[in-house]
């Protein structure tokens, strides 16, 4: 019996608005798109499907949190936040402003509105 293995993976870039214009990011996502699908290849996988989106960080208060350093929304700033897809939601969690430091979901403290815990 023969099992299929579908295996995601997830990477960050960031662009200035000038590079997007001058779709910098579309002709290295291209050469990145050509070498991973030599390696996939060189493991047995074939490679299927990859998108991006690009996600302008002032407009949408994404930053960095200041104690582990993942993307996250601040969420004081963007109470809105994001419609994210189960993808996006791995690589930027919810957030916010606490005694002066951003602080993702997982470094909030206990019974925070954005923490998870
Ligand atoms: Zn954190």
């Amino acid at each position: 019996m023969k099992n299929l293995a579908i295996t995601k993976f997830n990477c960050t870039a960031e662009y200035s608005t000038s590079d997007i214009e001058k779709d910098i990011p579309g002709e290295q996502l291209e050469r990145l798109r050509e070498e991973i699908t030599a390696l996939f290849s060189k493991y047995g996988f074939e490679y299927q499907y990859g998108e991006t989106h690009f996600l302008n960080k002032q407009k949408y208060s994404i930053c960095n949190c200041d104690k582990c350093g993942h993307y996250m929304i601040d969420r004081a700033t963007n109470p809105a936040g994001l419609n994210l897809n189960d993808d996006i939601q791995i690589i930027i969690f919810d957030g916010a402003l606490l005694n002066g430091k951003l602080l993702c979901e997982e470094c909030l403290p206990l019974g925070h509105r954005w923490s998870t815990a």
